[in-house]
This record gives C-alpha cells, structure tokens and sequence, in this order.
C-alpha cells in the first residue's frame, strides 16, 4: 500500500525530505548533491507506486519555437523525469503556433488523466502573450508554479505548487540547517520567476525582506547588511566579493555565459567564499535545483490534486 498519507504530511509542512545526514564541502552548498537526494528520493517514491500498481505521475512539457537554450532546458527536465520513472510527453510547436493552437493544446492537456504537471517553457516566441499561456494551464497542474493562483496562495501564506527556482533555494538553506527566521534577507532581482516569489519564500520563512531592483538606490548598502543574499540580476560578478556581509548566507542564481565558454554567478566568488558562511557555486548550485523542484512538483501534483480527484470519481462511479 502506497504511503500516501506520510508524503501529504511533508508537503503540506514544505519540507520534503531532507536527509540530515547529508556530508556537504566546507561552506559550498552542493546543489548537485542535494539535487540528487531530492531526486533520490522522487525515484524512491515512484518504485513504491509501481510496486502497488499505481499509475505513474506525468509531466507534459510544451516548447514552442527555435530557442536553442529552451531545448537544452527541455531536454534536461525530460530527461530528468524519465530518469524518476514519470512518463513525460513533450510537445515541440512551430514559433508560427497562433494562441488558440496552444490553448487548446493546454486546454487537452488539463483534462488529461494521466498528466499530473504542465511545462510551457520560457520564452515565448514574439506573438504569444505569456500571462495568457500561463493562467492557461490548470493551476493544479501547474508545476512551474507561475499561476497566479499558486503564487497569491504563497503570498497568503497557503502555499501550494511552488515556483521551482526559489523553492530549489529554500531546500538548500535547510540542508544548510542553520535557522533564518528573523534574518535580514536582501535579494538583488525582482523578477516573476526568481526575485518576488524568492521574496514570499524567504517571508514565509520568517526573514525581514529587503527585495532590490534596477531603480534601487544604494544598493551596496543593501547587500552590505544582508544575513541571507540571493542575487538574480543575469550580470556577471555583479556583486563584488568585498560587499557580502561576514557569515552570510549568499545564494547566486546568475547564470552568465563568458566568452572562453565557461558559466559564472552574479557574485564575484572567489571574495565572496572567504566572508560567507555559506555561499552556492555556479555551475552546480541552483540550477540543479530548479530542475529537482519541478520535478518535486510534480510528484507533489500528482499526490494532493490527481490521485485524490480520482479516488473521488471511482467512488462515485461504484
Ligand atoms: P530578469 O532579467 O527577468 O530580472 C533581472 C532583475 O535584475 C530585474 O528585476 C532587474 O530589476 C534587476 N536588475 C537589473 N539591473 C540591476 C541593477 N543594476 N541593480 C539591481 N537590480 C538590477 O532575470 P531572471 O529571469 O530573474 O534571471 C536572473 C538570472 O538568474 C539570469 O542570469 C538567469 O539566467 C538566472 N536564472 C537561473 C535559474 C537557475 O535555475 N539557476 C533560474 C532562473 C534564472
């Protein structure tokens, strides 16, 4: 008999199963190991549905048009659904599809019984309205957690699907273990998908919130008081090292590309690392959450929307 009740029980909490036995660098918060557990344990839930027969959770995963980075990303989260053992659909749609092509897509998908979490990956090609698309999908279904249904429940303090990124971000504060209720949390970035929901979590969570933008005025300021950094800005060692307050907790979201190939943060690292008391590296430390938080949420869909909702309709069908 599947666990149904112990899983609900640490959703419903936010806490998804974090091994407090989890060895970790000195400072370094390993987003790559703790993904990897986060995943583990998905995996681990899943062998016990197959076991008992259960259909398995599905997530459908939408890319329109060429962008070649969406692709990359595409990839990544189908591969890495299939490796959990969900069944994952992807549908790839010409950049010429019309809104009414795409909702009616969404609209089969969220009557699909066997599609737990929808994906419309980001960008849209020019034409298509994204608060359109996104209000599309059922806020059930809604693994990215963008709906504004699933962000006001946040905002209210209900939470229920999470936006994937900073919710990949709070369970490495956990597995960092140390408290942050009533610390000074500063996030550099306001955006829909990182910077507002990231300034919810951290809210949530019991941190005075200071959340910066483009028209923030002295920002160094800012930052030079933060307990608990979170940058995501999109600009290369933005934050200078020098500016991290001492054992701080420095969260860099920043995925910048420079021209020998290789990937850096928003925060200038190497300083940053000898005044934090944690700090996230880049790569190999939120992006591979962002990717294990969805597929949480699916899992997370799967368990309090879709398994219920069909209980119910067997029930009433006997
Ligand atoms: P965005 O462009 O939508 O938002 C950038 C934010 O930075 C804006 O709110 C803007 O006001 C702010 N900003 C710009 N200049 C500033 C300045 N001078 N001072 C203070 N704030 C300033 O970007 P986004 O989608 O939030 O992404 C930010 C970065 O995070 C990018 O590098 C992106 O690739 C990365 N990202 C990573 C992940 C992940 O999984 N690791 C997920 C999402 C985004």
């Amino acid at each position: 008999m599947v666990d149904f009740i112990t899983l609900l029980y640490y959703t419903k909490r936010n806490r998804i199963w974090l091994d407090k036995n989890i060895q970790m660098t000195a400072q370094l918060i390993d987003g790559k190991k703790i993904a990897q557990h986060v995943r583990n344990n998905v995996h681990s839930y899943v062998d016990t549905l197959k076991a008992a027969n259960k259909r398995m959770p599905g997530l459908a995963v939408v890319l329109v048009g060429e962008n070649e980075a969406s692709k990359v990303y595409v990839n990544h989260k189908t591969k890495a659904c299939e490796e959990v053992g969900f069944v994952s659909k992807s549908y790839e749609l010409p950049a010429t599809t019309s809104e009414t092509e795409l909702f009616a897509l969404i609209d089969e998908l969220n009557t699909d019984g066997t599609i737990d979490g929808i994906l419309v990956q980001l960008p849209l090609p020019a034409g298509l309205d994204v608060e359109n698309i996104l209000e599309r999908i059922h806020p059930h279904k809604d693994v990215d957690g963008f709906h504004p249904y699933n962000i006001g429940r946040l905002a209210q303090r209900i939470p229920a699907l999470r936006p994937c990124t900073p919710k990949g971000i709070m369970t490495m504060i956990e597995a960092t273990k140390r408290p942050i209720r009533g610390l000074d949390a500063v996030i550099v970035g306001a955006s829909n998908i990182v910077g507002r929901p990231m300034g919810l979590e951290l809210l949530l969570a019991g941190c005075t919130v200071t959340t910066c933008h483009k028209f923030t005025k002295a920002l160094k300021e800012h930052v030079e008081r933060a307990d608990l950094l979170v940058v995501a800005v999109g600009k290369p060692n933005f934050i200078p090292g020098n500016w991290v307050k001492e054992g701080a907790i420095v969260i860099d979201v920043g995925i910048n590309r420079m021209d020998n190939g290789k990937l850096t943060g928003d925060v200038e690292f190497d300083v940053a690392k000898d005044r934090a008391d944690w700090i996230t590296p880049v790569p190999g430390g939120v992006g591979p959450m962002t990717v294990a938080s969805l597929i949480e949420n699916t899992l997370e869909a799967y368990v309090k929307f879709h398994s219920r909702a069909s209980k119910l309709t067997q029930s009433k069908a006997e």
